[in-house]
């Protein structure tokens, strides 16, 4: 489940490699836009909400020609840029969307949301998010208030609702409790120091979107680079103690929760 940084990334690169150039060629491999054909448009700008993406496509010489592409990685998603001519980084089977300019061949693959939207419609898509940790329109107060809304929800639980902030998936919900020293069930009008666990969530994207792999304990190497997720059974950074999984949340939407029994005590 990629979390927001990696969609962040996603979306820089997306926007160094097509804004301001034409399409040759669009090929929309979902049926609702199986005969959609961008060719001609220009590729105004790829931006990131939450772990969304959407990429805005003008073409003024067609009505209503401000369109927004709105997709979401969901579990196995991604999208790579290739040049022209280069073999395709994953199987074409698995291509949803391909956007190609003369630089560049953008291919989204396993997309989970594939939607061509007016542009003036960006808001059905995202507008239900709460404040983008890595979004210029961050608001760390609106952001508390949202988490804080319903006092008795599980922070492991409240982290994960994009409706509360938006940005972080299982991976950071983990090491997060971890470094704030709660239990993922721990009720969130229970967690001592919310705003500074909500800072460092901020800081560990931030830093991320600056590296080539993802930390959080600022350790780069290979077995090195988490607290507790998917460290299960391993011994605790800080005390040695077994890192225990549990998964949690409701049927259809199970997630796994790590943590340590002693550092992070069962409310
Ligand atoms: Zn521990």
């Amino acid at each position: 489940m990629p979390e927001g940084d990696t969609v962040f990334r996603a979306a820089r690169l997306l926007d160094r490699s097509l804004s301001g150039d034409l399409l040759v060629r669009s090929d929309f491999r979902v049926p609702q836009l199986a005969t959609t054909d961008l060719a001609g448009a220009t590729v105004t700008g790829t931006v990131s909400r939450g772990k969304h993406l959407l990429t805005r496509i003008d073409d003024p010489t067609r009505e209503g020609g401000s369109w927004t592409l709105h997709t979401h990685l969901k579990m196995e998603g991604s999208w790579r840029v290739h040049r022209p001519g280069q073999r395709w980084q994953r199987p074409a089977h698995q291509a949803r969307v391909v956007l190609e300019t003369a630089r560049a061949v953008a291919v989204g693959f396993s997309l989970g949301i594939v939607e061509l939207l007016p542009r003036d419609q960006e808001d059905d898509a995202v507008g239900h998010l709460g404040p983008d940790l890595l979004g210029p329109d961050w608001d760390e107060d609106e952001a508390l208030r949202r988490l804080t809304d319903d006092p008795t929800r599980p922070i492991g639980e409240a982290l994960l609702d994009q409706t509360r902030l938006a940005g972080i998936g299982n991976m950071y919900m983990a090491e997060l409790c971890f470094v704030s020293g709660v239990h993922p069930r721990t009720p969130v009008g229970e967690v001592a120091n919310l705003a500074r666990l909500v800072r460092r969530a901020k800081q560990m994207l931030e830093l991320n979107t600056q590296r080539a792999a993802q930390s959080t304990t600022g350790d780069l190497r290979e077995r090195e680079r988490m607290w507790v997720y998917r460290r299960d059974r391993s011994p605790c950074r800080r005390c040695g103690t077994p890192v225990r999984v549990e998964m949690t949340g409701s049927a259809g939407r199970e997630r796994a929760a790590y943590w340590c029994p002693s550092c992070q005590p069962t409310p």
